[in-house]
């Protein structure tokens, strides 16, 4: 076996400059170079010769090659033509790792991966982290797990709990799906280029079925999209934003025992689902 070596900081530098790369700041390109990190990642996805991978963006290959050496089938997808040269070069000889030329929110996902679960794998590229986490749960995909480079700020915002200042609809949206947990924080100086902020990285556990009952999900995401649309209105007038009447808004809240004076930053998921239930009595 060969050992993952794309992630030392010489091999990184020696692609880029053998393919003549200049890493693009608008697909978020930022190398990793670091190979506790990507250690850390793979353990983090616990894979092994059964599993399936999806990889996000895999850049020129250092991540891709580290889950290959698991004996994982890894399915990559890359929006970069330039790179898909260079992870021709950086992956000869791997038989598990098939790319995919083309941009994760237009692939076809489910005809990419076919039948059965797979788990995902990616340091993300930043300027779409939430959009790409969002179809992947919303799609309803056959997703395990999810680990992933997100921003700092960003993983943050997925663990918030209720009352505090990260908290808000993507906290909702992924503990709604999702069992989150920030493993460790990745400096600036464990990529190339560095990035101006820190990282972290995020291991979410996909349910097996959602922590609160809803009788619909379209209602319980309306009632926290507006909840969250304006933080610092009551609940009372931040209700109003889903369409429904003064009137609707005060059986709601009344229905679910909640005081619409409240925000919707302290609302937890169980009240949230009890709100969208008592908006679907309604219906
Ligand atoms: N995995 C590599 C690593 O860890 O060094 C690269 C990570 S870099 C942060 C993000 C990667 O995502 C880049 O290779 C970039 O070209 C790719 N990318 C950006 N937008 C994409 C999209 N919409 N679909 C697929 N890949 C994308």
């Amino acid at each position: 076996m060969k050992q993952p070596m794309i992630a030392r900081k010489e091999v990184t530098l020696h692609v880029l400059k053998t393919f003549d790369i200049r890493a693009s700041k608008k697909l978020g390109q930022n190398f990793l170079i670091d190979p506790q990190v990507v250690d850390g990642i793979v353990g983090a996805a616990d894979i092994g010769p059964d599993d399936r991978v999806l990889e996000i963006g895999p850049g020129i290959g250092t991540l891709t090659q580290a889950l290959a050496e698991t004996g994982a089938a890894v399915t990559a997808v890359e929006l970069d033509q330039r790179l898909l040269t260079v992870l021709e070069k950086t992956l000869e000889g791997y038989e598990n790792i098939r790319v995919v030329h083309g941009d994760i929110l237009k692939v076809d996902i489910a005809r990419e991966m076919g039948e059965g679960g797979y788990k995902v794998v990616a340091n993300l590229p930043y300027y779409i982290t939430t959009p790409i986490v969002m179809a992947l749960l919303e799609r309803r995909l056959p997703l395990e797990r999810l680990v992933t480079m997100v921003q700092k700020e960003v993983a943050l915002r997925m663990v918030a709990k209720p009352g505090s200042k990260d908290y808000g609809a993507l906290s909702v949206a992924v503990q709604y799906y999702t069992e989150p947990e920030l493993l460790f924080v990745v400096p600036p100086r464990s990529f190339i280029p560095a990035p101006a902020v820190e990282s972290a990285v995020i291991c979410c556990k996909v349910r097996k079925a959602p922590p609160v009952e809803v009788e619909s999900e379209k209602l319980f995401f309306r009632v926290v999209k507006s909840a969250f649309g304006q933080r610092r209105k009551t609940l009372n007038n931040a209700l109003k934003l889903t369409g429904l009447s003064s009137e609707g808004v005060g059986k709601i809240l009344s229905g679910a025992g909640i005081d619409g004076v409240r925000r919707g930053e302290t609302l937890s998921l169980q009240e949230f689902a009890d709100l969208a239930n008592e908006w679907h009595k309604l219906l």
